[in-house]
């Protein structure tokens, strides 16, 4: 054997980069099916899977890896298609294991020497825990007493032996658990102890014996002593394990498809439960839940490796491993450095210690949670492991948007603490906050979730494969037993669930739906709150605040997108509340004002709808009047947050009727009120007929104005015209508080938006008037100010006719959810609660076109209308103002058609700037590509005229 430098530097020296190597070949004989571990590298995950392709890669990086072979997906793929081995696969696998074998020095099935393998499955993504396992396999009675003999240690043997009846008979036979365990716990309790490595060589044999005779009872057959026989069927089971339902269910859930099928790893054993200079371990490369650059993770002495994640026994944190066996860590820790420079990226690896010997089982990108995430992009990036430009890629927009989700409330945090209700701690594998009703099974979790539309927090003394419809339907998910590595927190951080692990305080009976703490019992449907950021559990549910939005790293990272954005990203904001906070997160202008919004606010209301009621202009102006210093003070305030940046305001654009009570209300008043007095004989008891003659005089009025359908009606630039004396009162509010701030050395750039502008000749009209009062206030302050007028594009003729709307707007906006809806014909207000529904469950649409554009329809009126503008006005300034705005997918599409900005809510600002960043680097990646595939055909091109010339040289 190599010592470990020898072999790092030999792997250093002849490995190629990954990215350079090539996927080995079916053979000319016929498929290949089977890879020795030096056959395959780490590019082949395809094949491979990705803990076959990385355990090739390990082996081949020199690193301590058991022998082994791997069948691959295309193998697995084949059988369930033919629901049996593809021809010459077994014989590969025969042929494959006699080389494992001599690597081992060990025979499978040879009592005087035998080799243990194990059956893993690994498809191309990781999906820890849902398909199947079997250990110890090649164990019999024979290998069984053997091996008693070489190694000594009973315990060790019978130990694994049982392990090996007890995974084939639920795994492959697919037999309960419960039996199994059932007798475990038995016999802890018959010996009292508390945990099976306690259990002596006796007592274990005793454990098997039940256990053969479990199996013989429920599988109606004898466990199979013949070791081929049993590497066959695991085979078989673990290839069946990709369309078990919990495998189903993951991949739906992470969008991974279902025709990748899985490889089987079938490698020699090591174990770590061979006594106390044995050991196990499940690590990461880094801290994985903060992103600080330390090792994490668990371990356990003399134990095996579903030891550690099942969170049965109790573990200890990797950091110990440096004062129990100090040179082991070294080795360990510097190849924990090794897989991180060779892969680029922090890595999550399992390891055996076998009587002092270390041993590598396994290597994979680690999942993380958002902050971890961010952190450790930007280490690796200024650690020159990466560049920006990957680490930005490499943070979703997901994980900005954690950082924006909420928290549990400072003083309510206080208080619960204070109340005594801070009920538990645990770990805190998953960061966020949630409360919820307690449930204590997936399938409660899921149904009050789904169904009942409960916030749930899903309790378990522990979580299985089986658990993860339940934890993903939850808000929170919250366990007694495992550590960080535990099934609970590696599902619960994928998929950003707050989540609180080996709670041990809490006791959890399933059985009773409750779990009991310091001597208080919560039920089921009881609240709860589960803080994964800190791991402290509450009784009772508690108020959530957004998080801090300035951790330095994020900070950092998004400047690194800015830096490499070239969409502009601008906010949809009302109030100067919402605009602060969008200038903190980045925003460079608001996007969209809706001026109505204010319209709705109890001192205004009444002089809106005074002004709609009013019967002439000249009985409008009072109203109006009221309403004028509301609107200035209004935009005073987003001017003086935007200072120095765009702020677009929009003038009116809902139908009036929205500002009046409603028709139908009205008319059940009207009427309930005439019958009393009907009633009453034509009297008035009750003093009713001064409000129903009010009432009666406003539904007249809105009867008069009621519409079919008023979202087409009069609304936007129609209500403009019909209305002039409104939108001059807002024209004249915007320029009065754009001198009032210039005045003040505020740098102001207002632009006035008209909405739902279908034809340029609306604009005409409508400009025509609000520019004569821009400029008459602009002279009655004597002042000038720099203001633009432009129109939303929300109606598809708008989109046609372009160019010619472009000689008025000196800007465009995408009013996508308008334009959606008119482009489609499908109502907003009621196609996502009704048959949108259907639509997209039947696939008849894929996405919901209110929240990603239809890129292929309204997404080609959006290119259409930017285009024809430009040719108009080339300078056009064109941005997006609909919901999609802050929907990474949409937000590439806006960067692919060169709009100038997207504007959405001041939450999604920094998930927008990351997403343009995103779609300005992979224009570049592909930009990149493509110049190499021509650069590459340009050098076929020299390459093929010199050899014309060598050969027309040679002619001559
Ligand atoms: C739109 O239609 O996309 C838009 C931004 O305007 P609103 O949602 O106010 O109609
Ligand atoms: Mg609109």
């Amino acid at each position: 054997m190599l010592s470990r430098s020898s072999a790092l530097a030999r792997a250093k020296k002849a490995r190629p980069p990954i990215a350079a190597r090539k996927p080995a070949r079916a053979s000319a004989k016929g498929e290949k099916w089977v890879y020795l571990f030096h056959e395959g590298d780490a590019t082949m995950r395809d094949l491979l899977g990705g803990k076959g392709a990385n355990l090739a890669e390990m082996t081949s990086l020199g690193l301590p890896v058991p022998p082994g072979l791997i069948v691959s997906t295309r193998a697995c793929n084949a059988y369930l298609a033919a629901k049996g081995f593809p021809k010459g696969m077994w014989e590969q696998v025969l042929e494959a294991l006699k080389q494992v074998e001599k690597s081992a020095g060990k025979k499978f099935g040879d009592p005087k020497n035998p080799l243990l393998v194990s059956c893993r499955s690994g498809a191309k993504f990781s999906m820890p825990g849902m398909m199947d396992t079997v250990l110890n396999i090649g164990m019999n009675d024979t290998v069984a007493e053997s091996l008693v003999k070489l190694s000594g240690d009973r315990r060790f043997v019978f130990d694994a032996y049982r392990r090996l009846v007890q995974m084939f008979g639920t795994v492959v036979m697919d037999l309960p658990h419960e039996p199994f365990e059932e007798v475990l716990k038995a016999k802890r309790k018959e010996t009292g102890v508390t945990n099976d490595a306690e259990l002596s060589p006796e007592h274990l044999e005793g454990v098997l014996q039940e256990f053969k005779r479990i199996f013989r009872k429920i599988a109606k057959r004898d466990f199979p002593h013949d070791p081929i026989e049993q590497m066959r069927l695991a085979t078989e089971a673990v290839f069946k394990s990709w369309n078990g339902k919990r495998a189903i269910d993951y991949r739906n859930a992470a969008g991974i498809a279902h025709d990748l099928g899985t490889a089987v790893n079938i490698q020699t054993m090591v174990f770590g439960n061979m006594g106390m200079d044995s050991g196990t371990g499940v690590v990461t490369t880094r801290n994985v839940s903060t992103g600080e650059n330390e090792i994490e993770g668990d371990y356990l002495t003399n134990a095996q490796g579903e030891d550690v994640v099942s969170g049965t026994r109790a573990t200890k944190p990797i950091s110990a491993l440096s004062k129990e066996m100090p040179k082991i860590y070294e080795q360990f820790a510097k190849i924990c450095k090794k897989l991180e420079r060779h892969y680029h990226e922090v890595q999550d690896v399992e390891f055996t210690i076998e009587h002092g010997k270390l041993w590598m089982l396994q290597t994979r990108d680690a999942k993380r949670t958002a902050q971890a995430a961010v952190r450790i992009a930007c280490d690796l990036a200024e650690e020159k492991l990466i560049t920006k430009q990957t680490a930005v890629k490499r943070v979703t927009p997901d994980h900005i948007d954690f950082f924006l989700h909420p928290q549990f409330d400072g003083a309510e945090i206080k208080a619960a603490k204070a109340r005594g209700d801070r009920i538990a701690t645990g770990l805190n594998v998953s960061p966020g906050a949630a409360s919820g009703v307690l449930a204590f099974d997936a399938d409660r979790a899921e149904e009050w979730a789904l169904k009942e539309k409960k916030a749930v927090i899903m309790a378990r003394p522990e979580t299985k494969p089986d658990d993860v419809h339940g934890m993903l339907a939850a808000k929170g998910i919250l366990t007694s037993r495992g550590g960080r590595t535990s099934h609970a927190a590696l599902v619960a951080r994928q998929f950003g669930k707050p989540a609180v692990v080996g709670c041990s305080a809490i006791e959890v009976d399933v059985e009773k739906r409750q779990f009991t703490v310091g001597g208080r019992v919560f039920k089921e449907g009881d609240s709860v709150s589960v803080d994964g950021t800190t791991g402290d559990v509450y009784a009772g549910e508690l108020k959530t605040v957004i998080p801090d939005f300035n951790d330095p790293y994020l900070l950092k990272l998004l400047k690194w997108a800015d830096g490499f954005r070239k969409l502009q990203v601008w906010a949809n904001a009302d109030y100067p509340r919402d605009a602060k906070r969008a200038r903190e997160y980045g925003a460079q202008g608001i996007g969209l004002c809706r001026t109505e919004h204010m319209f709705f606010e109890t001192n205004r209301l009444p002089h809106v709808q005074q002004m709609i009621l009013a019967k002439s202009d000249e009985d409008r102006e009072g109203p109006l009047a009221k309403l004028l210093p509301f609107q200035r003070e209004d935009f005073k305030g987003l001017f003086e947050s935007m200072d120095g940046l765009p702020v677009t305001i929009r003038l009116i654009d809902p139908p009036l009727h929205e500002f009046l009570p409603a028709y139908d209300e009205l008319i059940r008043d009207v009427t309930e009120m005439e019958t009393r007095m009907k009633i009453a004989g034509g009297a008035d008891p009750l003093g009713l007929a001064g409000t129903l003659a009010q009432k009666r005089k406003l539904l007249d009025a809105v009867d008069s104005m009621r519409e079919a359908n008023p979202m087409l009606g009069l609304r936007g630039v129609r209500l403009g015209i019909h209305l002039p004396g409104l939108v001059r009162m807002q024209v004249r509010a915007i320029i009065e508080a754009a001198c009032d701030c210039q005045k003040r050395g505020i740098k102001v750039y207002p632009k006035i938006m008209i909405p739902l502008t279908a034809h340029s000749a609306e604009l005409r009209v409508e400009e025509s008037i609000l520019e004569a009062e821009a400029k008459a206030v602009m002279k009655e302050r004597g002042m000038r100010v720099k203001y633009q007028f432009g129109t939303m594009i929300e109606i598809p003729r708008a989109a046609v006719v372009a160019d010619r709307i472009a000689r008025y707007a000196q800007f465009f906006s995408f009013g996508t959810n308008d334009l959606t809806q008119t482009t489609f014909g499908i109502s907003r207000d009621d196609a996502e609660t009704g048959f949108l529904q259907e639509y997209l469950e039947k696939r008849i649409l894929t996405e919901n076109p209110f929240a990603t554009i239809d890129q292929v329809g309204v997404g080609k009126l959006m290119e259409m209308a930017v285009k024809l503008g430009r040719t108009t006005r080339p300078e056009l300034e064109v941005g997006i103002c609909g919901e999609h705005g802050g929907d990474p997918k949409t937000i590439a599409f806006c960067h692919r058609i060169s709009l100038n900005y997207v504007s959405c809510s001041p939450f999604r600002v920094p998930v927008a700037r990351l997403a343009a960043a995103h779609a300005a680097l992979a224009e570049e990646g592909a930009a990149g590509a493509n110049g190499a595939a021509k650069a590459a055909k340009g050098n076929g091109k020299a390459r093929a005229n010199s050899a014309k010339k060598r050969i027309m040289r040679r002619r001559r």
